[in-house]
């Protein structure tokens, strides 16, 4: 199997303020074409120790990757650096400067005499212009090694990535690697795993789990050419997936929760407003992550006190004084009151102990109940039993309403491991 290395360089990225993502994003691509990234370094902005670090990858890998210190600035060392590690000249292209004064004065900036020196390329070396920015991306190629030079801000790591990918894997004899993420809800990780133990698949592909809080992605990985075996393997793991998994399913790859609610929402023409007591507005928020949400959202009520309850949502004092805020009715009448005030065809609720005080053995930390009111007559209220800290059941109680909204229209009953009545 081919080995890449990967060499992010930025003194900053050596600080705690700044993090490396350039690396993951790259692996991930190199992964496609069936590459094995072996290593990964991060380098301050030092010009003989990055020209060391790049002679020792050239000598061990077959793909070496960097990013950054393209840019016109005196810390910017990556072409000096690469041309010491080659033994070679740098050498001055008209026509990257050409580009860059170009691309500058359509943004209205003048060209610094700074920026001269991204038209300088290591003799030997080929590059590609920088579609969303002025550092041009650098290739070099002998028969052991392929190395490419690109710039650090990610935008541009992945334009210029992108424009080179033809001529950095060209004649490539590698079996490339197709990869599928399938996105699991408010399913904890062990029981994914343990439903999904069963399924098998042929030597040419496995599968990963990843977990983050209140989701769980199956990472399926075909290492083939043909594309019909691998929409065959693909298609029995799905398969496989939903009889195991059911609802709980919910996307693919990129999708997120917020844009499937978001697509749900705008493609039944559909209005929503919130009504949030333990969660304070954070629903709201994740419902107006998705660029375009006016069409859908049209506000929320953060009704954090009982006052506010009564008099905004139109909750009757007898259901909190009886049954208290924390309760299947309330919840269920926050849903109707801000369905009614904001007059939407959606009305959510979300009403909890989220702690770490305030428990009782009946409603211990971590209780919440989530209503959906509508769309039309459709009802949904659930009592759920959250772990964790603050944040924890605050976080899920979110991402089980926005499971919720998106199981409404499915039609079918709620399931969820979170929920206790
Ligand atoms: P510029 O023209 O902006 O100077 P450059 O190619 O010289 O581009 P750097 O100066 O190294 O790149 O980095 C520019 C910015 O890009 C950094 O401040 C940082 O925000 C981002 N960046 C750099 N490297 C990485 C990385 N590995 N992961 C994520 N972001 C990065
Ligand atoms: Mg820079």
């Amino acid at each position: 199997m081919l080995k890449a290395e990967i060499i992010a360089i930025g003194s900053e990225l050596l600080t705690p303020s700044r993090q490396d993502t350039n690396s993951l994003w790259l692996t991930d691509k190199l992964n496609e074409y069936g590459i094995h990234v072996w290593q990964k370094h991060i380098i301050g902005d030092n010009r003989k120790e990055l020209s060391d670090l790049l002679k020792q990858a050239m000598d061990r890998s077959d793909f070496v990757l960097t990013s950054g210190g393209l840019g016109p600035t005196f810390d910017d060392i990556s072409r000096e650096a690469f041309a010491d590690a080659l033994d070679a000249e740098l050498v001055y292209h008209d026509k990257i400067y050409d580009y860059i004064r170009k691309e500058l004065r359509k943004r209205d900036v003048e060209p610094t005499e700074n920026n001269r020196r991204q038209g300088n390329v290591p003799e030997g070396c080929d590059y590609v212009l920088n579609p969303v920015g002025t550092a041009p991306g650098i290739i070099y190629k002998n028969e052991n090694v392929r190395v490419a030079l690109l710039p650090g801000p990610p935008k541009e790591l992945k334009g210029v990535f992108k424009r080179m990918a033809k001529k950095l894997f060209s004649n490539l004899d590698q079996t490339p690697v197709h990869t599928k993420v399938f996105k699991m809800i408010t399913i904890p990780e062990r029981r994914a795993e343990e439903k999904l133990r069963s399924i098998e698949l042929p030597d040419n592909a496995e599968w990963s789990i990843l977990a983050s809080l209140g989701q769980v992605e199956a990472h399926l990985r075909i290492t083939s050419s043909d594309t019909s075996e691998v929409e065959e393997i693909t298609r029995k793991f799905e398969t496989e997936l939903t009889d195991c998994i059911g609802q709980r399913f919910f996307g693919y790859d990129e999708e997120s929760i917020e844009s499937l609610v978001a697509g749900l929402l705008s493609d039944n023409g559909h209005t929503i407003a919130v009504a949030e007591s333990c969660t304070a507005g954070w629903l709201g928020k994740r419902l107006t992550d998705v660029s375009g949400s006016s069409e859908y959202m049209a506000g929320g009520i953060i009704s954090y006190s009982n006052e506010v309850k009564e008099s905004l949502l139109n909750v009757e004092k007898s259901a909190l004084e009886k049954l208290g805020a924390v309760s299947r009715e309330v919840a269920l009448q926050m849903a109707r009151g801000v369905k009614n005030a904001l007059a939407t065809e959606i009305g959510v609720s979300i009403t909890g102990v989220a702690g770490p005080s305030g428990g009782t053995e009946e409603k211990p930390v971590g209780t919440v109940y989530i209503a959906v009111s509508g769309p039309g007559d459709k009802e949904m209220c659930h009592r759920f039993h959250f772990l964790g800290d603050r944040d924890s059941v605050r976080f899920m109680s979110t991402q089980s309403a926005l499971d919720m909204i998106r199981v409404v229209y499915t039609g079918k009953e709620y399931e969820s491991a979170y929920v206790k009545e």
